[in-house]
C-alpha cells in the first residue's frame, strides 16, 4: 500500500514536470521575444533577394544573373510571398543625367557604383571635350551615353535644324574619339516641348537617332540651388508607375542633386523597380508636338537631307550582338559596344574583363594595364601593342590600342592569354557567338 502511494507520487511528480515542460514550451513560443527570429529570417531573405536584384541590372547579363540565381535560391525557399511579388513587378526606372560631365560626375558615378545601378548620361560635347576621363569612365562602368548637343544654347539650336544637327555631329565625334562608340540617343536641351518642330523629330529619326524626353522631372533645374529634399520629392513621383524616366542633372552647380541621389535610388529599390539604361531600340518617351509651335523659318532642303541625314542612319547599323562563352561564364556586347576591325572583334579591355568576372588595374608608371582573369595574370601594353603573361619573358603581339582614353583589345587575344583559346565563332543572323575551350 505504502509502495503504491510512493509510486503514485512519483508518477504524479513526473506528470507535473511534463505539464510544466509543455506549458513552458508553449509559453516561450507565445512570447513576443520569439518572433524576431522569424522576422530576421524574412529580412535576410529580403536582403539577399534585393541584392540579387541589384546584381541582375548589370549589363553583363548571363554571368551576373547566374551568380544572382545561386544567391537567390535559399532566399526564395524561405521568403514570404510579398517578396516574390516584388521581384515580378516588372517596373523599371531609368535615371538620366543631363548637362555633364562636370566635376560632380565622379561623385555621381561613385554613388551609382556603390548602389550597383546603371544610368544614362546625356552629355554636352563641350564638357566631354574638357573632361574626357569621365566620359571614358561612364562608358567603361556600363552606363549609357546620350547626346545633349555641344553647347546647349537654345537660341542657336532652335533657330534652325542645321545648327542642331551640326552640334549633334560635333558631340558625337567628341564622344566617339574617347570611347570608340557613337551615341545614338539624343535629348534636346530643355526638352522637345516648345523647341522641336516636326522637322527636328522626323530628320533625327531618319538619321538613326532616338530622341528621349522624360516622364519624371526631379525639378532640380527649375531654379538655382533647389534643395536636395525638394529634388528627392520631385524625382520620386512617377507619373507612369511601370516606367519612370527620371530627369536629373550632373552639370556644374548641381551639388544638391548629388546629395539627393542615394535617397532617390533607395526609393526606387524599395518600390521594387529595376534600374536600367535607355537603349535605341526602346519605345521612346517624347512630349507631344505642340500645335502652337510653328515650323522654323529656315527648313533644310531635300538635297541637304539626302547628303547628310539619309546616309547617317547606316552608321548605327552595325548589326549583331557579340556573345562570348568562356569556360561556363558568358557575356554579351551589344552592337556599338564592340568594333569590327579587319575581321577582328575589338572590345574595351576593362568592360570585357569585368563582365567576365576579372579585374583590371591601370599601372600609370609603366603605362600598362594589369589584368587578372580566370586565375591568370597578364599585362596589356597599348603603346607597344603587346600582351604579356605575368612572369613570361616573351610578349605576344596584339592590336592592343588606345581609342581616346580607352584601351581596346582583340577579344580573341584576350581569351587566349587567359587560358581560353577560341574554339569556334558562330555567325548567326543577329549574333556572333564566340565559344572557347
Ligand atoms: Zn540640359
Amino acid at each position: 500500500m505504502y509502495k503504491n502511494i510512493a509510486a503514485f507520487i512519483r508518477i504524479a511528480i513526473l506528470c507535473a514536470f511534463a505539464v510544466i515542460f509543455i506549458m513552458t514550451g508553449i509559453g516561450i513560443s507565445l512570447q513576443p521575444g520569439h518572433s524576431p527570429i522569424q522576422v530576421s529570417h524574412a529580412e535576410e531573405a529580403q536582403e539577399a533577394l534585393s541584392s540579387s536584384e541589384e546584381v541582375r541590372t548589370k549589363p553583363g547579363k548571363e554571368i551576373y544573373s547566374a551568380a544572382a540565381s545561386v544567391m537567390a535560391k535559399p532566399a526564395f525557399a524561405s521568403a514570404p510571398a510579398p517578396v516574390k511579388e516584388k521581384k515580378k513587378s516588372g517596373k523599371k526606372v531609368y535615371l538620366t543625367f543631363d548637362d555633364g560631365p562636370s566635376d560632380l560626375t565622379g561623385e555621381v558615378l561613385d554613388i551609382l557604383k556603390k548602389a550597383n545601378v546603371k544610368a544614362t548620361f546625356f552629355v554636352l560635347g563641350e564638357q566631354a571635350k574638357a573632361r574626357p576621363e569621365f566620359i571614358a569612365r561612364i562608358h567603361e562602368e556600363g552606363h549609357a551615353i546620350g547626346n545633349h548637343t555641344y553647347d546647349h544654347e537654345y537660341s542657336k539650336l532652335y533657330e534652325s535644324f542645321y545648327e542642331f544637327w551640326r552640334q549633334i555631329k560635333q558631340t558625337e565625334e567628341t564622344v566617339r574619339l574617347i570611347t570608340g562608340v557613337r551615341p545614338q540617343l539624343v535629348r534636346a536641351p530643355g526638352g522637345t516641348a516648345g523647341n522641336f518642330d516636326e522637322t527636328y523629330f522626323r530628320l533625327l529619326k531618319q538619321g538613326g537617332y532616338q530622341v528621349f524626353d522624360w516622364n519624371v522631372d526631379s525639378r532640380d533645374s527649375k531654379r538655382r540651388g533647389v534643395p536636395a529634399a525638394e529634388i528627392l520629392k520631385g524625382a520620386t513621383a512617377p507619373a507612369n508607375s511601370n516606367e519612370a524616366i527620371v530627369l536629373l542633372h550632373d552639370g556644374a552647380g548641381h551639388k544638391e542633386t548629388v546629395k539627393a541621389l542615394p535617397g532617390i535610388i533607395a526609393f526606387y529599390k524599395s518600390k521594387g523597380y529595376q534600374f536600367d539604361v535607355l537603349t535605341p531600340d526602346m519605345k521612346p518617351v517624347q512630349f507631344k508636338l505642340q500645335n502652337k509651335i510653328k515650323p522654323k523659318k529656315k527648313q533644310p532642303g531635300s538635297r541637304w537631307i539626302a547628303e547628310n541625314v539619309v546616309p547617317n542612319a547606316a552608321l548605327f547599323k552595325q548589326g549583331k550582338t557579340l556573345a562570348v562563352d568562356m569556360g561556363g561564364f558568358s557575356t554579351e556586347f551589344a552592337p556599338g559596344e564592340y568594333r569590327l576591325e579587319d575581321g577582328k572583334h575589338m572590345v574595351p579591355l576593362r568592360m570585357a574583363v569585368e563582365r567576365l568576372g576579372g579585374d583590371v588595374l591601370w599601372e600609370s608608371k609603366g603605362k600598362l594595364v594589369q589584368v587578372s582573369l580566370t586565375g591568370t595574370r597578364w599585362e596589356a601594353d597599348p603603346n607597344k601593342g603587346t600582351m604579356t603573361l605575368s612572369g613570361a619573358s616573351k610578349s605576344n603581339e596584339s592590336r592592343v590600342q588606345f581609342i581616346g582614353h580607352t584601351v581596346w583589345v582583340p577579344i580573341r587575344d584576350m581569351l587566349k592569354i587567359s587560358g581560353h583559346p577560341v574554339q569556334d565563332v558562330v555567325s548567326g543572323e543577329d549574333i556572333y557567338k564566340i565559344v572557347t575551350l
